[in-house]
């Protein structure tokens, strides 16, 4: 008697939960290209129940939260941030300072850093698993953030972009191997792959050429060999896991989008072969427009990056905009990212304007950073848009983002799965 009087008591807690309406001035609901006036969104607990036109009226139980005045929009997702770092002058030492602990306390306080700036989901590309135990209390609810799908470590070659011990001295260099993200051949491929779904990895990342950041020379060749990458993409493939590969010259991009990789980062030296490869293959261009300005900046501060980073910021940095313009001119499908890390995470929400400042329609740059990114994050059945049936994941910016874009930069609202963290 009593267990069926406590089941009937949570059927009626759950059937009678209190709702919470939301007028909204404006909705971008992620579907239609048009901002619907006046629309009204029900949440019950955490789960988007209804979409009305107009402002309805709530019940005497009912929560109401007024954005009466603001533009609605499903959370917006970054599918590349770095939440273990942040740009500094000294991020290299800190490597030899800093232990995981002083990582993971950090880490929460970028999390949060990126949740109020309007980002519900993120995609983590690489840190040194730390960012695995982040995603975890996240979803236990220990940690303030977004949802996180995170890669756990990049998968690079020896001496390639993401081998963790580059520059390092010959006693502390040892050899890297499949454990640590480090491969040298297709077999090795295959277990590093093993060893990230083991660890918990959502998903695979390599860096396909060099890279800016690292303190190598070369920061376009390619690094990876066909069989190499070949063995990659089949593996995380029978895992479940898509695959992202950061990639700055035309070689190493093109052999991973034969491959089959889910995305290319960065792309900075696309040809139009290469984008028309990507239009065949169905590969996205993430184009992290965001990191490529700020490194092009900081490399004139005497000081702030390696010399042998420097020449690479250079002239890596500043092409990112004007390839994305040409990617998106000649169709390659785009989504939405900005290598938050490399700046400072919270202003992720710049890189609208610059997607936009390079011939991207605001809207499509909005749906690029969600229902876009939902569908490559395999999770349309539940996030990038707003509609009956997805989790309750709602911002608001307080103008409209089609006459100023340059307000998603200043997020106003933000509720994650039923949960209001910015009013
Ligand atoms: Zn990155």
């Amino acid at each position: 008697m009593k267990k069926l009087l406590f089941l009937l008591c949570s059927i009626s807690m759950f059937a009678y939960g209190q709702r919470t309406v939301i007028h909204c001035g404006n909705l971008i609901d992620g579907k239609s290209n048009d901002v619907q006036a006046q629309m009204t969104i029900i949440v019950e607990n955490n789960v988007i129940t209804k979409i009305e036109k107009g402002f309805t009226k709530p019940g005497s139980s009912d929560k109401l939260i007024d954005l009466g005045k603001k533009t609605v929009m499903p959370g917006l997702i970054d599918l590349h941030v770095h939440l273990e770092g942040e740009t500094s002058k000294d991020q290299a030492i800190q490597r030899f300072t800093s232990n995981k602990a002083d990582v993971a306390f950090r880490s929460t306080v970028y999390a949060k850093k990126t949740l109020m700036a309007g980002f519900t989901t993120v995609r983590d590309l690489g840190g040194n698993g730390v960012n695995i135990s982040l995603r975890n209390a996240v979803n236990q609810k220990l940690v303030v953030g977004p949802r996180i799908v995170t890669v756990g470590k990049s998968i690079a070659t020896t001496g390639g972009h993401a081998d963790p011990t580059n520059a390092y001295r010959e006693d502390l260099m040892g050899n890297p191997g499949p454990k640590e993200g480090v491969i040298n051949s297709p077999e090795e491929a295959r277990q590093a792959v093993r060893q990230r779904y083991k660890d918990g990895a959502d998903a695979i990342k390599i860096t396909a050429t060099g890279g800016v950041l690292s303190i190598a020379k070369d920061g376009s060749g390619p690094q990876f060999t066909d069989d190499e990458l070949k063995a990659i993409v089949e593996t995380a493939r029978d895992y479940g896991m898509h695959t992202a590969a950061h990639a700055h010259g035309t070689e190493g991009m093109k052999r991973a989008v034969l491959a089959g990789i889910t995305t290319i980062e960065h792309g900075t030296k696309m040809t139009e072969e290469v984008m028309d490869l990507m239009k065949q293959k169905g590969t996205y261009y993430v184009p992290t427009i965001s990191a490529g300005k700020f490194v092009a900046e900081k490399a004139n501060e005497p000081g702030y990056y390696h010399p042998l980073v420097v020449p690479k910021a250079l002239e890596i940095g500043p092409q990112i905009q004007a390839t994305f313009g040409k990617a998106y001119k000649r169709g390659v499908k785009i989504a939405f990212g900005t290598d938050a890390g490399v700046f400072p995470h919270g202003e992720n929400g710049k890189e609208f304007g610059y997607m936009v400042e390079a011939g991207m329609p605001a809207m499509e740059a909005i749906k690029s950073a969600t229902v876009v990114a939902a569908g490559i994050l395999g999770m349309s059945d539940k996030i990038g848009t707003l509609e009956a049936g997805k989790l309750a994941d709602i911002v608001a910016v307080d103008e409209n983002p089609l006459k100023n874009i340059k307000t998603m930069e200043k997020v106003s609202f933000v509720m994650k799965d039923g949960v209001v963290y910015l009013q």
